[in-house]
């Protein structure tokens, strides 16, 4: 006589698992499927190579005094990533706060839908903001505490994600996963970023870590890594100062 069985045992797993509430289901779990590799012409590295360039968008002059001429949005929801409004702690952010350089927008989405495809039962990353359409000044006047830099394409913010799988900021540094956010910030140095400005308390806990020179602490980044690329013009080249935020 067979006793227990697959019944019993699915019957034991569920009990004392709380259902996932809509907000935290990963797209997965809604049907949706995730994008199978990276954009068209970007390799599995999403270093972006300039043969996988279309458009005509350029990052010009700084990230902290420049324009963005034919910059794109980065869209408000895929399956693998949603946007965030961090002035109205909200989701979606609307669109003029999210213009990149096509080079950031393809690096933003190479690296968020094999994050995605790596783990998909777990939430889909937050975009915060790239840059307004045209770029220039993003300072506090349009929300929140503003930025310095993120005026001509190549910046981008990125939530880390959380442990509780919420498709929202992390609270405190105490919410983040920090093993996936780690993953997120080696998949954005393979892309080749200049810069991943992360939370000072999770660095100084060896808890995000990397390349001296790349991930580096600074203030007000305890709920999303701050993603700067080379414009595509200069591979390798370092254009920008010490300007950050
Ligand atoms: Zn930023």
């Amino acid at each position: 006589m067979l006793v227990g069985g697959a019944g019993a045992a699915a019957a034991a797993l569920g009990a004392g698992i709380a259902a996932p509430s809509a907000s935290t289901l990963p797209s997965q779990a809604l049907g949706v499927p995730a994008r199978v590799g990276p954009p068209p012409g970007v390799p599995s590295s999403c270093r972006v190579p300039h043969s996988a360039l279309h458009g005509r968008s350029r990052a010009l002059g700084l990230p902290n005094h420049g324009r963005l001429a034919n910059g794109i949005p980065f869209p408000q929801e895929t399956d693998y990533s949603f946007t965030w409004d961090f002035p109205l702690g909200l989701s979606p952010n609307p669109q003029w706060r999210r213009y990149g350089s096509e080079k950031l927008v393809l690096t933003l989405e190479c690296v968020l839908s094999a994050y995605n495809a790596a783990h998909p039962n777990l939430a889909r990353v937050g975009v915060a903001d790239l840059s307004r359409r045209g770029g220039g000044p993003f300072g506090a006047r349009y929300g929140g505490l503003g930025h310095s830099s993120h005026q001509n394409g190549l910046d981008a913010d990125v939530l880390y994600p959380r442990k509780d799988l919420c498709e929202c900021a992390p609270d405190s540094p105490n919410d983040v996963d920090v093993a996936r956010a780690q993953e997120l910030i080696d998949r954005f140095v393979r892309a080749g970023a200049q810069y991943l400005f992360v939370s000072p308390a999770l660095y100084r806990r060896h808890l995000l870590r990397g390349p001296p020179n790349i991930v580096i602490p600074l203030a007000f980044h305890d709920d999303h890594v701050h993603v700067r690329i080379y414009p595509d013009s200069m591979p390798g080249r370092r254009t920008t100062g010490p300007e950050r935020g």
